[in-house]
């Protein structure tokens, strides 16, 4: 089969672009036959490489991905080879007590697809047939492709470890990466009064369009805190969503008395200071999550699927060309997802 994969780790270029045995799909799995995929931040890392990480070399990058079922491993019979389908790329075991008890998302075998096992920058990848979910007639694999691990993460994240209710106030701190972009949705869906603090006004005005409905710039407003606390008559959001981490001091700030702050990334990287006496003086909640459940990724996906959650597609590159792909998403030049199309 074509894939994209590395011998190595290393900068874009040790991504290479040629043939690979296709998977057979063992017990309990599908053979997916790959008809999108899209962009992670986590391809990158991935790519570079940390400290302990152990891949089987080569490596096939890449979470989401859409198309079709080709083949059945043993043991798999509510699947028809031909069915249109969506992958769920948080891959749990299915039966420890996490898995068991439905909470699958905090599974002792947990891996992310693309992370530790080959991935969907392929024609053809082999997953457990409990993590696929079927596509509606008429959906684009790229659009599937591009919603769900962001849409799965943003809802887990928002909903279930959040708990945001109608009229309730959230800051989303950043305006237009794949994530927030679907946080920003999920939240106005949910009823919820958005704040958005964006690097300049392009992306702020994709927030916009998203139906945000506060818009703070932070190349004007550097104490951007300052200017949501103003803006919330001095009480603070109930809810600030913060994936770069470094900005914690300022989601502290901004949110109120007994506030929650949600983060399920650290775009500016691990390691930050923070000031203690706000968690305890302010009666904040801290609530870290990653990915979601499978009963999760089947309620958002269900969205996606009536049009109700749309995710933003920047621009669609052919399989060959994911270094160029991968190059744009580290530029941070972006606005939303940027998606493989496998079908050449
Ligand atoms: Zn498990």
């Amino acid at each position: 089969m074509k894939a994209v994969y590395f011998h190595a780790h290393g900068d874009v270029e040790v991504l290479e672009y040629g043939e690979l045995p296709t998977p057979e799909p063992g017990e309990g799995q599908a053979l997916v036959r790959l008809r999108a995929a899209a962009l992670n931040r986590m391809d990158l890392w991935t790519r570079q490489g940390w400290p302990g990480l152990k891949l089987e070399l080569p490596h096939v990058p890449g979470a989401d991905g859409a198309g079709e079922v080709a083949a059945l491993g043993p043991g798999v019979h509510d699947w028809q080879s031909g069915e249109r389908v969506v992958i769920n790329p948080s891959l749990s075991c299915g039966r420890c007590e996490a898995c068991v008890s439905g909470r699958d998302n905090l599974c002792r075998e947990w891996r992310l697809l693309g992370e530790t096992v080959r991935g969907t920058y392929a024609e053809y990848v082999a997953v457990p047939a409990t993590h696929l979910l079927r596509l509606p007639e008429g959906l684009e694999a790229g659009v599937a492709a591009a919603a769900a691990l962001v849409f799965h993460t943003a809802w887990h994240s928002l909903i279930v470890r959040g708990g945001l209710r109608a009229g309730e106030t959230v800051l989303v701190v950043g305006a237009s990466g794949g994530v927030n972009t679907a946080y920003i949705q999920i939240a106005k869906l949910a009823g919820a009064v958005v704040y958005v603090v964006g690097s300049n006004a392009e992306k702020l005005a994709l927030a916009e369009s998203l139906g945000a409905d506060y818009l703070i710039d932070r190349s004007k407003e550097e104490a951007w805190s300052k200017a949501v606390f103003q803006l919330t008559q001095r009480r603070g959001v109930d809810v600030v969503v913060d994936n770069v981490g470094t900005s914690f001091p300022q989601s502290f700030r901004t949110a109120r008395k007994g506030g929650r702050i949600l983060t399920v990334g650290n775009t500016g990287g691990p390691t930050f200071e923070i000031d203690n006496r706000y968690i305890f003086g302010k009666h904040l909640s801290i609530l870290g999550s990653s990915m979601g459940t499978r009963a999760d990724f089947a309620a958002v996906m269900g969205l996606v699927f009536a049009g109700k959650l749309k995710p933003v597609i920047d621009r669609t590159f052919p399989l060959s060309q994911a270094r160029v792909a991968q190059e744009r998403l580290a530029s941070g030049e972006q606005r939303g997802k940027i998606v493989l199309n496998i079908d050449e």
